[in-house]
């Protein structure tokens, strides 16, 4: 569908509202319809066989799917986009939309830990080899080139540890011998960080998180540059991807207020962090947005917000049954990994068998936070009664 209401002079939030709707082409109702489809019906063969009408096949989109694809391409600046199953879908077909035998792909090694097992365990039967670099390396990337790289894969701030990486350096290094850069960009969502702006070629969201914002579905996307275009969309088709018009219809009525939720969740999250960072027992705060952490400089460059997910660790001699003890005493927020969503979260920061270029100390005692909608005054209440019974 063409966003015939968008237009590039409009700013993000106009665009957000506006991009890929078309309501005359639906009787005027504001949204699209949602399409639950198998069969395409063709008024007569002359069509058939000259493929003369819009959509000919269930699997290769209808117009609910390309409402959303069509508002994110307007977003995030995409020659194309895709809708995937999940995140992690996403960055699988991203990955093999870009690699083929005999080819050497880097990764950072701070990638979100199902992106390290998808590359350990499906790439090297297809040949391709895997090589982790350490994300704050910059132009430095040059020296792990090989004749056979072709794609190097980036993710800021890391997952669970929150560094940032120079993404434009590394980008500009990467173009210079051909490769395809990779961004996966959740953390700040396409509104707060636009990668294809900085050189990357395939920016991957999980919608799960921010896109959908609500808990109620998974998705993924890729939106792609004019270079990376073609090898996903044939990847895509020959894959047979489609995703279910209900959760493509959750993440296009998500979209819609991701940057109210956005701007919110960032409010929130400076506000506990400030309060966070003051207390006894925590050590270190990890979160881009904040001037003492060491990414700031290139968050403030690249990135035009921060989001909701942060973490922070705990002073040293603080130990595995207090970090637990203090997760256990949280009511408000909940145990879960799967983040974006109105409600705060924490975990347990376990990077065993997640870092192979960092040296990750054992004792590392860290939780990762999600600073959820509530107000932040229950939200700082209840971390202070959970250090409390931890800590003393
Ligand atoms: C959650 C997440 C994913 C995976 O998304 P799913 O929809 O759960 O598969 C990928 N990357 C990052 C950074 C994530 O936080």
């Amino acid at each position: 569908m063409s966003s015939t209401d968008s237009k590039p002079q409009h700013k993000a939030d106009t665009r957000l509202a506006h991009a890929g709707r078309d309501p005359s082409a639906f009787h005027g109702f504001v949204n699209p319809p949602v399409v639950h489809a198998s069969t395409v019906l063709y008024p007569d063969t002359a069509t058939m066989v000259t493929g003369g009408q819009t959509y000919s096949y269930a699997r290769r989109g209808n117009p609910t799917t390309d409402s959303l694809e069509g508002a994110l391409k307007d977003i995030e600046g995409a020659a194309g986009v895709k809708i995937a199953n999940s995140g992690l879908n996403a960055i699988a077909l991203a990955i093999l939309s870009c690699v083929k035998s005999g080819d050497h792909i880097l990764i950072a090694d701070t990638a979100y830990g199902p992106t390290r097992h998808f590359a350990d365990t499906v790439l090297p039967g297809m040949k391709v080899s895997v090589e982790y670099y350490d994300p704050q390396l910059g132009a430095g990337i040059k020296s792990l080139f090989r004749p056979e790289t072709t794609a190097v894969f980036t993710e800021a701030p890391g997952s669970l540890t929150f560094e940032m990486q120079d993404v434009p350096t590394i980008a500009a290094a990467a173009h210079e011998i051909g490769a395809t850069v990779l961004m996966d960009n959740t953390w700040a969502s396409p509104l707060y960080c636009q990668p294809l702006t900085l050189g990357v070629d395939l920016s991957i969201q999980a919608g799960t998180k921010y896109i959908v914002g609500h808990s109620d579905a998974t998705l993924g996307t890729i939106a792609a540059s004019e270079k990376a275009w073609k090898g996903l969309d044939t990847l895509y088709g020959a894959m047979g991807c489609h995703v279910a018009p209900d959760d493509i219809f959750l993440g296009l009525r998500g979209l819609r207020t991701l940057s109210v939720r956005l701007e919110r969740h960032q409010r929130n999250t400076r506000t506990v962090l400030d309060w966070l960072g003051n207390q006894a027992p925590v050590a270190r705060i990890r979160y881009p947005g904040l001037e003492t952490d060491p990414g700031h400089a290139i968050w403030k460059r690249d990135f035009s917000g921060a989001s909701g997910l942060c973490a922070f660790d705990f002073a040293a001699g603080a130990t595995q049954e207090q970090t637990f003890a203090f997760l256990d005493a949280l009511t408000l927020f909940g145990l879960g990994y799967s983040w974006g969503g109105f409600e705060s979260l924490a975990i347990p920061v376990r990077l065993k068998g997640m870092r192979s270029v960092a040296d990750v100390d054992p004792q590392f005692q860290s939780v990762r936070l999600h600073i959820g909608l509530e107000d932040p005054e229950d939200l700082i209440n209840d971390l202070d009664q959970a250090l409390m019974k931890a800590f003393g």
